[in-house]
């Protein structure tokens, strides 16, 4: 199977596949013990870099832009954005 493309519609030539770890600020850290899921970090992650296995949901962060959105929307308040390199 071919691996899952993450693209961001910017840019005058259209989708670009972009490695966004190089300058995140912040990533997302899912508590599995709070964690429900419910899947809405999935529906709302605007890169798609929200994935599920076998009925549980994980964030794929060489992808993940650190925007914060799947921790704004989770009910469970089960995701963390901690700063790279550093603390909360
Ligand atoms: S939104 Fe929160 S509770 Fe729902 S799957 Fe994601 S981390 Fe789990
Ligand atoms: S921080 Fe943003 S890009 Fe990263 S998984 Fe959450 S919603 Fe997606």
């Amino acid at each position: 199977m071919a691996e899952k493309q993450h693209i961001c519609p910017i840019g005058k030539e259209g989708m670009y596949v972009i490695d966004t770890a190089s300058w995140r600020n912040f990533y997302p850290v899912i508590d599995k013990e709070k964690c429900i899921n419910c899947g809405f970090c999935y529906d709302y992650c605007p890169v798609n870099s929200v994935y599920k296995k076998d009925e549980e949901f994980y964030i794929d962060l060489k992808y993940c832009k650190g925007c914060g959105i799947c921790a704004q929307e989770c009910p469970k308040n089960a995701i963390d954005m901690v700063l790279e390199g550093g603390s909360k």
